[in-house]
């Protein structure tokens, strides 16, 4: 593993480092080969208390930032796993957390602190309008005590493993709204109870071991305290979670990124054609040592969007570039990893081209590298809009 100094989160390093040690290459490996769930290792993340990490203390979590969440998923993928299995319950926590109810806190925080109940899945994109949010098409409309949902989601990840699932919804009809961000809410939606009550799951196989979904919601019932926050203001909800999740995908880029770099330092170092290992070879070293400054780079930016998050300061901007920067950084030291180990880097025991494909989802979602252009090029740089 390349040295690296020791941080303020080293006992955390340390610790999540030992729990992944007992998850080796051929866990991972088996697991993605059967398309499964890797159960056992999200079990032994959460009764260690790792998935609780946000959830404050006096709701039986640890109260820990964003930053040390971060810390968690970066060693989760440096050691070969795939955090695309568990990180939902990071993102989504923050936002019950921030927004949801006093009730709503008492209620689910103790219980998916514990491991009772998981909160892993939410539901956004939509197949008919991708990107472009503010324009979905699912409704929630409320009837007395209820709201009925009805409309269409796509791509949902980890609908399967989740009891609690965050929906975004039109609750103002678009023509009624003054700003297209306005009319958006955001619900707490119990899964079983609702696959009972008007909710189909459909699963779409992908490139990867991650699990995701088609949901249609047919006159779907669900309570109106599933509310969280007020009705209206979800789109503003959804991004504190967008940004904590775009920070931890970065952090998960980071702990890919020097995986790959272990991995193809090691390799280089050992492999000998030509008489001497082929990282003698400058053509061969300078893609990894220019991936791994991208790395390192990147970084910087993950610990500055964690330090505005945490600080509850605005931290879209931050947020944004760390995902860029990281999701670029891992994939380029991904082709580097793969290139150099030749016709091995495809063999599926090498776990290259496992790795390979996991981190590729990230140039495309949770948002893809041309809208965070837009986005810095827009929001951040006043240029004019573009949509
Ligand atoms: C494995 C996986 C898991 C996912 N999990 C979830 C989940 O749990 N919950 C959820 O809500 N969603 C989830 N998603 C969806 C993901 O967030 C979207 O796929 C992603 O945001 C891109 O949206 P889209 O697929 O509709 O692409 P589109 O919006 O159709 O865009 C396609 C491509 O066109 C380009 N593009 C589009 N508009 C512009 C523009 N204005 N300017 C320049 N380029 C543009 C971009 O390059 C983009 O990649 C998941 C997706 C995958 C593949």
């Amino acid at each position: 593993m390349i040295a690296q100094p020791a941080d303020q989160y080293q006992d955390i390093r340390d610790a999540v480092r030992a729990l992944c040690a007992q998850f080796p290459d051929d866990y991972h490996r088996r697991v993605d080969e059967q398309r499964a769930y890797p159960e056992e290792f999200v079990e032994a993340l959460t009764r260690a208390g790792w998935m609780a990490a946000l959830i404050p203390e006096e709701y039986g979590g640890s109260g820990l930032g964003l930053a040390e969440a971060s810390v968690i998923m970066e060693e989760i993928n440096r050691s070969g796993g795939n955090s695309g299995a568990c990180h939902g319950q990071m993102y989504n926590m923050n936002t019950l957390v921030r927004h949801g109810s006093e009730e709503q806190r008492r209620t689910y925080l103790p219980k998916i602190a514990s491991g009772e109940l998981r909160l892993q899945s939410m539901a956004v994109t939509e197949p008919t309008t991708g990107t472009d949010t503010t324009q979905l098409r699912t409704t929630a409309v409320r009837k007395g005590d209820r709201y009925v949902i009805n409309g269409q989601k796509v791509w949902i990840s980890r609908v399967q493993h989740s009891d609690l699932m965050i929906l975004l919804a039109r609750t103002t009809p678009l023509s009624e709204v003054r700003k297209k961000s306005e009319g958006l809410s955001i619900f707490l939606v119990d899964v079983k109870e609702a696959v009972k009550g008007g909710m189909t799951v459909r699963p779409i196989p992908n490139m990867v071991n991650h699990e995701t979904n088609e949901l249609f919601f047919d006159n779907l019932e669900i309570p109106a305290d599933s509310l969280i926050g007020e009705e209206g203001k979800g789109f503003r909800y959804i991004l504190t979670g967008l940004n904590a999740e775009r920070t931890l995908i970065a952090a998960e880029c980071i702990g890919d990124g020097y995986w790959f770099i272990d991995r193809v330092t090691k390799y280089t170092s050992e492999r000998t054609v030509f008489g001497r290992p082929i990282g003698q070879n400058q053509g061969v070293q300078f893609p990894i040592a220019e991936s791994f400054i991208e790395i390192e780079a990147a970084n910087l930016m993950r610990w500055e969007a964690c330090r505005l998050y945490d600080a509850r300061q605005d931290c879209g901007a931050q947020a944004n570039m760390a995902k860029y920067l990281a999701a670029k950084a891992s994939w380029e030291a991904a082709n580097a990893c793969l290139q150099f180990h030749g016709g091995f880097g495809f063999a599926a025991e090498y776990d290259v081209e496992r790795k390979f494909r996991e981190t590729r989802l990230y140039q495309v979602a949770p948002i893809s590298t041309n809208l965070i252009l837009s986005y810095v090029a827009e929001h951040v740089l006043g240029l004019p809009r573009s949509f």
